[in-house]
């Protein structure tokens, strides 16, 4: 059983920002060829500023709600589309986890459906249309029907990890039907989404700040 507080959450958050950053060039050059090439600038900015802002918290008086809370209003001023999807996602996240102090195993994989669930409710995208909620919907999932078969957490996020790659590999063969990128039509066949890409980064730095 692996169990976190604010300060294991806050750390989770410096490992997604500091793959990102990683990452950033790669994501911005998926979407230069499908899009207007800032998501690697987009979500650089947007988990930078979620960084500064919880570098700020007392982590001993700030709960795992108020912090998610917290990630979730500074996400939002990174601006593109990412923004208000990874904000929502946080913010279900923070009610996925209300009133804990400690997330066990089964609070972060609920904290990872919560996420994937605000992602297509704010975003309307549904599976197939080569959006990043191609990577994260199969990738909760996964994580909760092992979860439900007893896997650890670790286990769990592997699999979750998995889903996700095959699910950003799958967009290749997907015609861009939400955001930007759906004004190319069918132009849009043969290259990775951006977004599915950087949600592939996201939840592989989630197992490694729990591993
Ligand atoms: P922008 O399109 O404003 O430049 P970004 O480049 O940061 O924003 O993000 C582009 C990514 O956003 C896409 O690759 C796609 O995964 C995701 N996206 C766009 N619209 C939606 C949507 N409605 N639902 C889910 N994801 C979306
Ligand atoms: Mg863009």
């Amino acid at each position: 059983m692996t169990s976190i507080d604010s300060a294991g959450l806050k750390r989770m958050f410096d490992e997604i920002a500091a793959a990102i950053d990683a990452d950033k060039d790669r994501l911005c050059q998926l979407d230069g060829v499908i899009g207007d090439a800032d998501h690697g600038i987009a979500m650089a900015l947007g988990f930078g500023a979620v960084r500064e802002a919880l570098a700020q918290l007392d982590l001993a008086a700030t709960g795992p709600t108020a912090l998610l809370n917290t990630a979730a209003k500074s996400f939002l001023n990174a601006g593109a589309s990412s923004g208000p999807l990874y904000a929502t996602a946080f913010m279900r996240a923070a009610a996925a986890v209300k009133g804990k102090a400690i997330l066990e195993d089964a609070d972060i994989i609920a904290m990872l459906r919560a996420m994937a669930q605000g992602i297509q409710d704010r975003g309307k995208a549904e599976l197939g249309e080569k959006t990043m909620v191609d990577a994260w919907l199969p990738a909760a999932q996964a994580a909760g029907a092992a979860q439900e078969a007893g896997k650890t957490l670790l286990e769990s996020l592997e699999t979750a990890l998995a889903a996700a790659e095959r699910g950003a590999e799958a967009t290749k063969d997907m015609i861009a039907a939400k955001g930007r990128s759906s004004r190319l039509g069918e132009r849009s066949l043969g290259h990775m989404d951006p977004g599915a890409a950087s949600a592939v980064t996201i939840i592989k730095a989630i197992r490694d700040s729990l591993a």
